[in-house]
């Protein structure tokens, strides 16, 4: 991808997927650490390391050893700007191309670093300007603006609660795949009946059907009141 604030030099595939992962684990949280980076990433914390100080060298991040990472405006902007890609890609994918929600995120992951600014625009008004990839997740602006996303999971509704999915976890295609088979998608309404102790499961409504939902799945679906 071309960043226009950043003369050169390339900023590779790796580095944005840091980033993106950095504005992830900081949305809320002053700082990550280093081991919370290299499990969320999948790999060993030298590397890790070795990473953070090529981004702190290209001013992407603000790091000290042992002291934990965050970014700085331009690494912000990098990230946000990775995850506008990744979202309007998702939503091209499903909208235009038929892709099942399950099966966009793979796709997206990928295609995140290659598009130009055009193709970015054009999908872009192609969508008619949307707000919204088909998760649910806001999509940032082309400045860099981005909404606040609800954080209220599901497995923290009440009972006798009605709730209205806002957003669902892109992350696994298979859990995807299920709650879009109990017609679990954003706007769909739900109303909470009750919740087991300790690790659940809760039991809900959906139109006239009971299901009732683990703790792990019901984590995964970020809820408004509806
Ligand atoms: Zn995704």
């Amino acid at each position: 991808m071309q960043h226009p604030e950043l003369a050169a030099p390339m900023i590779s595939r790796a580095m944005e997927n840091y980033l993106k992962t950095i504005y992830r684990l900081t949305t809320g949280n002053d700082k990550v650490s280093t081991s919370r980076l290299a499990q969320q990433l999948n790999c060993s914390a030298a590397s890790v390391t070795n990473m953070l100080q090529k981004l702190s060298d290209l001013k992407l991040v603000n790091y000290e050893p042992y002291q934990g990472v965050t970014l700085t405006t331009t690494g912000n902007k990098i990230a946000l700007e990775t995850i506008r890609h990744h979202r309007l890609i998702e939503l091209y994918l499903a909208e235009v191309l038929g892709y099942s929600w399950d099966k966009v995120h793979d796709e997206a992951e990928e295609l995140e670093h290659v598009i130009s600014e055009e193709f970015e625009e054009r999908i872009d008004r192609a969508l008619g300007y949307p707000t919204l990839d088909p998760h649910g997740a806001p999509i940032p602006s082309k400045d860099g603006e981005i909404e606040n996303q609800t954080s209220n999971s599901l497995w923290d509704a009440d009972g006798g609660e009605s709730v209205k999915v806002g957003r669902v976890s892109d992350r696994n295609p298979e859990v995807l795949r299920y709650l879009g088979s109990i017609g679990i998608f954003p706007d769909a309404k739900i109303s909470v009946i009750r919740r087991a102790p300790f690790n659940g499961p809760i039991y809900i409504e959906i139109g006239d059907t009971e299901h009732t939902l683990s703790a792990e799945l019901a984590r995964q679906i970020f809820v408004v009141p509806g």
